[in-house]
């Protein structure tokens, strides 16, 4: 068995009560756990104060001084051992308020001390409360030479309780190595650590822990880092491999009279390199005979749905039908809408089906779609939890990948023996090496390149100050015609204040675009849909010139004619909610603006925020800045994927590292995609039992 499941009260010095709270505080059961509780600071212990260089803003220190006196001073709650230490420059006060009577008893006058704390200052005299003490001798001087960053765990009040402050998990620790650093083997290639000059595993395990040097420090930690995003990709490279072995895909081989017919007499456009790129690579992945499962990732007004559309157009010219679902009934109509103006009426029948298809329509939708007479399918989630029956489905488009899970993805596949190739839309780029963990297993299409002759939004950051500016633009903008967004913050925890706020903010807006002149519509999320969708069905008829809204508007509505978005409280939306809203305008010929209104007061993430906003258009680049401000696990998109709870390496901080794990391991598949040959044997490990796969007992 491996030694490293051993429940953790087998360790000694832990014991019944100590592993109860261990699990219940931390969370860790067995030695693996302890083991991969890793130390989140070290403490410089080779530099020894003089008393006199104490300083009241240094960190802890340490301090080599001999014990003048002690005395218990104080009754009952003010009660306190006070030791005095000297060295040859001054004198240092030493305070314990807790375990008096034990820690007086040994603490022996006359004898120099290794003091170690955390200095303070009381009424001029340099002090340490409940500092760490060990008698000096030349051993533990010798000792503290070769082991000189000292480790700081997480511990917790009731942990300390059971004496098992950092200090007392680094001796659990340190008895754990002790014992058992033998049993830490390999899990990598040999080949592969002689090759990125990794620290041995075993070494990785010792030295993150208690490093002898800085050096080793740093090795430690990219060996560890390494192997973890290593076994991932490993595992994401190799369940794509699986994916392809196990799921045979429609071949599309020809390219008939609909692809054509459309590029040639109806596409009102030349597409742009990055569509035409994307084509390709669909086109590519159609022929194989293998199930494609690919995201393509672009900007709003990127041209995405175009390439969705050309694509199911080859798919019917293959005798397939095709679908789009959308995540909303009104996204699921614009993009209905889009392709019906696209395609034009007598070249081919295109049906919606959401929630509010009426019965009757649905009966006859359903017909068609089980003989086979109809070919392309609009709609909601409608489509697959109804009892939707297609004759030959043969590509699915998704749009909007973070609202649909895995498991809806599977239902689709099974709506065929041979299951549809899938494109997955999304408007919400992620930066590159998110997307290789977060979709290590599709494989990604990137449109980067807007049409061309779009001018780009112009984006300004007022504060409450220039709100007059404001009104003034606006009333410019709707003289020439155009119509303008107004959105306001809804989030959900202060849901009262957001209905205040955009309360206010319609009545201001009232008064200064008072009708008949003007016409606002107003939406929000306390409207029934059939208001909302009367509201903005005036806006997009341009009924009304102004949309007063709540983030509502967010992923929907298409109004070229708008050329203005105004962003109440921006700083209050993150970064890419930010985007999402901006690329609402920027859709017609015209020039587009977006207004980011703020109040003076902007935290340092909010100000980055915003200058982030005026100084880009470009989602990807503004994905990166979202990465770096807020971590891996809390972009749009991106929450509730364990996947991305990496314990050693950081996604937005080890980009590079990733980038080239990546690649070796798309090496090791290509050379060996069984993982037959006996230097890979190794990996082997890395496949067994659950998913987690990082754990220590399916990998060491
Ligand atoms: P996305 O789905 O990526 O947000 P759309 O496919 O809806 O973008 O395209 C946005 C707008 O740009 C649409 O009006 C579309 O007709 C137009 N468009 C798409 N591709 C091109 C192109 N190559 N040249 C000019 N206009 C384009
Ligand atoms: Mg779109």
């Amino acid at each position: 068995m491996d030694p490293f499941q051993t429940p953790l009260v087998y360790l000694k010095g832990v014991g019944q009560s100590r592993a109860e709270v261990l699990k219940k505080e931390l969370g860790l059961a067995n030695l693996e756990d302890l083991l991969r509780h890793f130390p989140f600071r070290y403490i410089d212990r080779t530099r020894f104060y003089k008393v006199k260089d104490i300083q009241a803003d240094l960190p802890y220190v340490q301090v080599l001084a001999r014990i003048v006196n002690k005395q218990v001073l104080g009754e009952k709650h003010t009660k306190r051992l006070v030791v005095n230490a000297k060295d040859d420059t001054g004198i240092l006060e030493l305070v314990w308020f807790k375990g008096i009577n034990w820690i007086e008893k040994t603490l022996i006058p006359g004898q120099v001390y290794v003091i170690f704390g955390k200095p303070g200052f009381f009424n001029g005299q340099a002090q340490m409360a409940h500092p760490e003490m060990e008698a000096y001798t030349p051993a533990n001087m010798q000792r503290q030479g070769n082991a000189t960053l000292q480790p700081v765990y997480n511990s917790t009040e009731k942990l300390k309780q059971f004496q098992l402050d950092s200090k007392g998990i680094q001796k659990l620790t340190s008895a754990l190595l002790g014992l058992h650093a033998k049993d830490i083997r390999e899990n990598l290639p040999l080949y592969i650590v002689n090759k990125f000059k990794l620290l041995n595993r075993a070494d990785a395990y010792r030295n993150i822990h208690f490093p002898a040097d800085a050096n080793l420090l740093n090795e430690a930690i990219l060996r560890l880092k390494f192997e973890e995003l290593f076994l991932l990709q490993l595992k994401l490279l190799r369940n794509k491999l699986l994916h392809t072995q196990k799921f045979k895909g429609n071949v599309f081989n020809t390219v008939g009279h609909y692809f054509n017919d459309f590029y040639h007499h109806k596409l009102p456009f030349p597409l742009t390199g990055a569509q035409k790129r994307v084509l390709k690579e669909i086109r590519q992945d159609t022929q194989r005979g293998v199930q494609m499962n690919r995201l393509l990732q672009g900007d709003v007004g990127s041209g995405k749905t175009v390439v969705a559309l050309m694509s199911m157009l080859i798919a019917v010219d293959n005798g397939f039908q095709t679908c789009i679902m959308a995540p909303t009934e009104i996204l699921a109509t614009q993009h209905y809408q889009t392709i019906v103006s696209l395609v034009g009426d007598d070249f081919i029948e295109v049906a919606l089906l959401t929630g509010s298809t009426k019965q009757k329509d649905r009966k006859i939708l359903h017909e068609k779609l089980e003989n086979g007479e109809l070919k392309i399918l609009i709609g909601t989630h409608a489509l697959i939890e109804d009892k939707v029956q297609f004759k030959n489905l043969g590509f699915v488009v998704i749009d909007e990948q973070h609202r649909f899970g895995v498991e809806q993805r599977a239902k689709l596949w099974r709506k065929n023996i041979v299951p549809p190739h899938i494109l997955v839309m999304t408007a919400t780029p992620i930066p590159r090496t998110l997307a290789m963990t977060l979709y290590g297993d599709l494989d990604v299409s990137v449109i980067d390149e807007l049409p061309v002759g779009r001018k780009p939004i112009q984006t300004l950051h007022f504060y409450e100050n220039q709100r007059l500016r404001m009104f003034g633009s606006m009333k410019k903008e709707i003289a020439l015609g155009r119509q303008i967004y107004v959105v306001y913050p809804l989030i959900q925890e202060s849901e009262k204040l957001d209905l205040k706020n955009l309360e206010d903010g319609i009545e201001a807006m009232s008064r200064e675009f008072p009708s008949p002149t003007y016409n606002l519509s107003i939406v929000h999320g306390k409207m029934k849909p059939s208001e909302k969708e009367t509201e903005m069905q005036r806006f997009i008829k341009h009924e009304t010139q102004i949309m007063v809204a709540t983030t509502v508007i967010e992923v929907g509505v298409n109004v070229p004619n708008a050329s203005v978005m105004i962003i109440e409280n921006a700083e209050r939306f993150g970064l890419s909610q930010l985007h999402q809203l901006r690329g609402r305008v920027g859709r017609g010929a015209e020039q587009s603006y977006c207004i980011l209104m703020s109040s003076h007061k902007l935290s340092n993430d909010g100000k980055i925020r915003l200058d982030t906003m005026v100084k880009t258009n470009n989602g990807f680049e503004i994905s990166e800045i979202d990465l770096q401000l807020r971590g891996p696990g809390n972009l749009d998109g991106t929450q509730q994927s364990g996947i991305l709870d990496l314990k050693v390496a950081n996604l937005a901080t080890d980009q590079e590292l990733l980038i080239k794990v990546r690649k070796c391991v798309e090496q090791i598949f290509e050379k060996d995609p069984q993982l037959a040959l006996s230097e890979n044997q190794v990996l082997h490990h890395a496949f067994q039992g659950n998913n987690s796969g990082l754990s220590w007992d399916k990998i060491s």
